[in-house]
């Protein structure tokens, strides 16, 4: 705050006073069973494992490690609620629990939200606006659809898979629990899933939810777990279909063996977006774009704009705009509501943001942080643009994962188009121009599943997301989202 006028003898405070959010809405018990058949039980491996907040490194809870035997117990007991209960139940009833469900979420909104922050590390700004009302939008939208599936598919008969397995990540732990379950649930399918090792919290919070609004024993079943509770689910022998989102390592390996035994498929992976900025844009608000969508979850994003192709004839300028901004950007205590970046969300992530950056700057790349003091304990990182970036960088190719900007330059729309799609992803890109006809041009062009224009990383339940190439394949969201939870048939031709 340098430029403001000072009259002689005043000091101003231009800081922020701190606005922590309160933590006492939320409840932590010391210990969580697994959630299965309608109730918390505990695990017959005897085995627990510590959930800790990334903001302070403090234990918040131990949490049940699911075994094989575990899992298989969950899969019976969705098995015999999907063929009891939930299958035969009308569209009508099953969406009444749907709406159940998002009004909960709505109305304990905020413990949602503080939980989330809590244990994952995002600003309590991110998990208040944007995670925890589209989880809701999510039940609402999907219970709109339950008693509707004729006219999803029309002429069609439609059938649930029937038992889901599904397997989430850490980044966007009640969001991401959101778009599996609520389709699933629609379409007459009962679900095993397994939230991530670091944030399964809200999972668990959300199945006391499903507790207090009734929901039948076994319609839902949370097992949690490390990696080798999520391959145990993967391998089920009586699981008919899987969903998973989170690294394209994982996500290859449950391709095979999903192909190896024919059980139907939908993988969400990585991304290595790219903002294309022309020089005809909106500079400010490209800038903010930009900005918001790689610092804002410290690049804990699949669709995270990870790349900022600009145009050369503005890139030195637009560049020193960015600068500037990430000068202003707040780093720090998630539950403070003007924290605009919070805690890495493990020391793992904060491992591996640390060894991409540290090639970046071995391979040439041109490193910038701000100035910014950040908190003694906790996994934290600073918010970084590199320039000078070339094509082959690791941190261009890669994804990182952290708040980590690459900047690159193009001249021509086609340059743009040619670099952009020069990566093994494709889930999301930006594109800012004041042209439309620019804007349409380069939707066709981009290898990627959603295309913004003059913004980022907005989301609805109605609009489908998925990617393209190695960022998977199958959507989540809209009409086209719940056609993997059903099989379809040609209907009985009537008799004349
Ligand atoms: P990950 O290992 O792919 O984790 C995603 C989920 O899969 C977690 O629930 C994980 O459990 C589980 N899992 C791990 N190994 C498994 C296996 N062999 N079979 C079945 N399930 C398994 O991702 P990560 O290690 O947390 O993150 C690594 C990288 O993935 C990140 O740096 C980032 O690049 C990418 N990522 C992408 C997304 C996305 O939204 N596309 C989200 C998160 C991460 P555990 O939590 O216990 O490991
Ligand atoms: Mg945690």
């Amino acid at each position: 705050m340098a430029d403001a006028i000072e009259p002689a003898g005043v000091k101003f405070n231009l800081e922020y006073a701190p606005a922590l959010e309160s933590t006492s809405i939320v409840k932590i018990d010391a210990e969580y069973g697994l959630f299965i058949g309608g109730k918390f039980v505990e695990p017959k491996s005897g085995e627990t494992f510590a959930t800790v907040s990334p903001s302070t490194e403090e234990t918040l809870a131990r949490i049940s490690s699911a075994s094989a035997a575990d899992v298989d117990r969950a899969v019976k007991a969705a098995r015999k609620a999907q063929t009891e209960i939930w299958g035969p139940m009308s569209g009508r009833d099953r969406a009444k629990y749907l709406f159940r469900i998002a009004r909960q979420l709505q109305e304990r909104a905020r413990e949602f939200a503080v939980l989330e922050t809590i244990d994952g590390g995002k600003p309590i700004r991110e998990s208040r606006d944007v995670d925890v009302p589209l989880a809701a939008a999510h039940f609402f939208y999907h219970a709109g659809w339950a008693d509707k599936l004729e006219y999803a598919f029309p002429d069609r008969r439609i059938a649930p898979k029937g038992v889901v397995g599904q397997i989430i990540p850490w980044n966007f732990p009640l969001l991401m629990l959101a778009w599996k379950v609520a389709p699933a649930l629609a379409t007459g399918n009962t679900v095993v899933l397994k939230p991530a090792e670091t944030t399964s919290l809200t999972a668990l919070l959300f199945a006391q939810l499903l507790q207090d609004i009734d929901l039948p024993p076994g319609v839902v079943n949370i097992v949690t777990g490390a990696g080798a509770t999520g391959s145990a689910l993967v391998e089920h022998k009586d699981v008919d279909k899987l969903a998973f989102t989170g690294s394209t390592s994982v996500g290859k390996q449950i391709q095979r063996s999903a192909a190896a035994r024919g059980v139907p498929l939908t993988l969400e992976l990585g991304g290595k977006a790219a903002h294309i900025v022309f020089e005809d844009a909106a500079l400010d608000q490209a800038v903010e774009g930009v900005i918001n969508g790689i610092y804002f979850n410290q690049g804990h994003v699949c669709c995270a704009g990870s790349r900022l192709l600009v145009q050369e004839s503005i890139a030195e300028s637009f560049v020193d705009r960015l600068k500037n901004r990430l000068a202003t950007v707040r780093v720090g205590n998630p539950l403070d509501k003007n924290t605009d970046v919070g805690a890495i969300n493990s020391a793992e992530q904060l491992g591996r943001i640390t060894e991409l950056v540290a090639a970046g700057v071995a391979e040439g790349a041109e490193l910038y942080q701000p100035e910014c003091s950040l908190p003694d304990r906790g996994y934290w990182f600073r918010p970084t643009i590199f320039t000078n970036v070339q094509q082959s960088h690791r941190i261009a190719r890669e994804e990182i994962f952290g708040p980590v900007l690459s900047v690159l330059t193009f001249r021509t729309p086609e340059e743009a188009v040619a670099k952009a799609n020069d990566t093994q992803y494709g889930l999301s890109a930006g594109i800012w121009t004041e042209k439309g006809s620019k804007i349409l041009w380069m939707a066709n062009e981009l290898d990627a599943g959603v295309v913004w224009a003059n913004t980022f990383n907005q989301f609805d339940a109605a609009s489908p997301f998925g990617g393209y190439k190695e960022s998977g394949f199958g959507r989540e969201g809209g009409l086209q989202g719940l056609a993997p939870y059903v099989s379809l048939s040609s209907p009985k031709r009537g008799s004349r």
